[in-house]
This record gives C-alpha cells, structure tokens and sequence, in this order.
C-alpha cells in the first residue's frame, strides 16, 4: 500500500529535493498526524558571550519524534511542511511550547534567560501571526523582551513593505528579531539599514573554513564592523572549533553558538548555571 512504498522510498526525500508523490502524501499525512498527537520535541542549543562563555540564550530547534522512524530532523520535513502549509501549525506549537519553557525556568530560576525561536517565510507572512505572538506571550507569561525571532533574510526581502511593517509591530511588542543565516540570501548590508532588527547571525558556511578562506573572513569582518556601526549585536552561527572561535573573538563577533559549546539538547539537559569556556 501507499504507506509502505513510502517508507520504502522515505531516504529519497532530502531537504528541498524533489519530492515523488507517493512519498509526498504519505509524509503529508504522517505530518497531519505527528501535529494532532503532538510528536514534536523541542532541543535547545545555548548561545554564549563570546568574551566569557557566559550563556546569553539559547535557540529552539524543533525535532519529530516519529513513531516509527524515530528521530526526523527539520532539515527533512520543514521543506515539506511548509509548501503543504503545515509549518504554520507545527510553527505555533513551537513558539508556545518554547515560550512556555522559558517562562517556568525564568520564574523558578530567578533570572532572565532570552530564546530564539525560528519562524518560516509563510507564518511569518500569514495574516494573524502578530495576535499568535501576542496569544502567546499572554498565555506563557514570558517577558516580551526575552522573545526573539529569527527569520531569513529572503522573507524580508520579498514582500519588502509588508514585512517591514510586520518587523515594526513586532518591536513596537517589545519581542526582539533576528536576522538568520546572514550572507545567504540576496540582501545588502546597506539594506540592514532599514531594517528595525536587533540582531545578524552569520551564517555557518562563512564560519566553516574562517581560518583558511580569506574572501570569508573579510566578509565576516565587514558583516561585524557594518553591523557594529548599525547597533546591531552578531552571532557567529556553527562555531566547531577552538581556532574559529578565536578568530570571531578576535574580530569582534559579540555572540557564539556551536557544538564547540553545546549540540543541540533536550531543555532538561541544558547547563545554564555557569559559562562554556572554549
Ligand atoms: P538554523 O535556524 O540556522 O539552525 C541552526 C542549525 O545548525 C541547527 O540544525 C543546529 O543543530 C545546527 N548547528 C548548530 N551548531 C552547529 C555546528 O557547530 N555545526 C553544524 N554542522 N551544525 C550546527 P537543525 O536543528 O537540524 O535545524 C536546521 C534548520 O531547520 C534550522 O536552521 C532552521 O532553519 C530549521 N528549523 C529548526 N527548527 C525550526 C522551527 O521550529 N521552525 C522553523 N520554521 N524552522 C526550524
Ligand atoms: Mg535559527
Ligand atoms: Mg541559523
Ligand atoms: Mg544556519
């Protein structure tokens, strides 16, 4: 049956690879399933200063924990959730699971922990996303200044107007916003300019070979420098090595986030008592 020859053919579907349509039924029926039963866990991956290792925040990152095929990374059913439209559920059960998180452990600990959640181009655009983050920090009770978005530069991009009037309701909110995996799409950083964003975070690709690629480095420095200028704080995203970590350090990257410090783990598994010193 079409269940089976899906999972037959399930290593097939890669990222944004063409999808065959047995497969893409049976994934978009399995998703429909996998958000009524709620299969979704939540990882976190620290993001620390990257002065003093201190932890600064973590990042979200969502996993489905499939009855059958254990582990699905994003990487492998994003893609697909969000031409089917499905992101927009599985993305709300995100923001409220990760809000809620946050907000007991602010309250039990006593402090101020921030969370970046990532939100896809289609909630993002979706009339009715700013009443959802809204919704959601009413019900969490989470501080609306430890809430932190990250999109990619494209969703800006597209569509500039609106979701530059979106950006600004959502900092009239007080919920901070990020800029994601900066340097891989089409935007200028003359265009960062006109954005009311808080932060960038560079890429990983610009990261991967700093030490050994000069054209990268001189990117990642001129992103820094520019972003400095513009006030904006920069996340060095991918960080493996101690060498990388140094050369952000030494240009000036405020933020570092990587598994040289931390793999993304489960909440419980987080260490946020102290700093990562790498
Ligand atoms: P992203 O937002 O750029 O997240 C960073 C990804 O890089 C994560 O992969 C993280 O585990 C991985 N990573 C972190 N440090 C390192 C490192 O040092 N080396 C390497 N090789 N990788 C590192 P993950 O969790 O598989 O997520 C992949 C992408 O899926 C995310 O990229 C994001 O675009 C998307 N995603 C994840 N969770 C959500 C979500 O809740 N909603 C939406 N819309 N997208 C999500
Ligand atoms: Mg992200
Ligand atoms: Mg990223
Ligand atoms: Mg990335």
């Amino acid at each position: 049956d079409a269940k089976a020859q899906g999972r037959n053919t399930w290593h097939w579907f890669e990222g944004t690879t063409t999808v065959v349509h047995n497969e893409y039924v049976t994934l978009r029926r399995e998703l429909m399933e996998a958000i009524e039963q709620e299969q979704f866990v939540l990882y976190y991956q620290p993001i620390v200063a990257a002065d003093s290792g201190i932890v600064r925040g973590m990042e979200a990152l969502v996993r489905w924990q499939h009855p059958e095929r254990g582990f699905v990374s994003p990487g492998d059913f994003i893609p697909l959730a969000e031409q089917t439209g499905q992101i927009v559920a599985i993305g709300q059960w995100v923001l409220h699971r990760a809000c809620s998180d946050l907000a007991d452990w602010n309250a039990r600990m006593d402090r101020r922990m921030p969370v970046s959640v990532n939100i896809s181009p289609l909630q993002f655009r979706r009339y009715g996303f700013l009443d959802e983050v809204r919704r959601v920090l009413d019900i969490t009770g989470l501080e609306p200044e430890l809430l932190e978005l990250e999109v990619t530069e494209n969703v800006l991009m597209s569509g500039a107007g609106q979701a530059i009037e979106t950006l600004r309701e959502i900092r009239k909110l007080g919920v901070k916003v990020s800029i994601d995996d900066f340097g891989t799409g089409y935007s200028s950083l003359r265009y960062l300019r006109q954005l009311p964003i808080n932060k960038v975070k560079l890429d990983r690709s610009f990261i991967m070979d700093i030490t050994e690629n000069s054209d990268n480095a001189a990117i990642v420095q001129g992103v820094i420098t520019m972003a400095h200028h513009l006030g904006l704080i920069v996340v060095g995203e991918g960080v493996e090595t101690a060498e990388q970590a140094a050369d952000l350090r030494h240009r000036e990257c405020d933020l570092l986030q990587g598994f040289l410090f931390s793999r993304p783990v489960p909440f419980d598994q987080l260490d946020l008592s102290g700093s990562i010193n790498r």
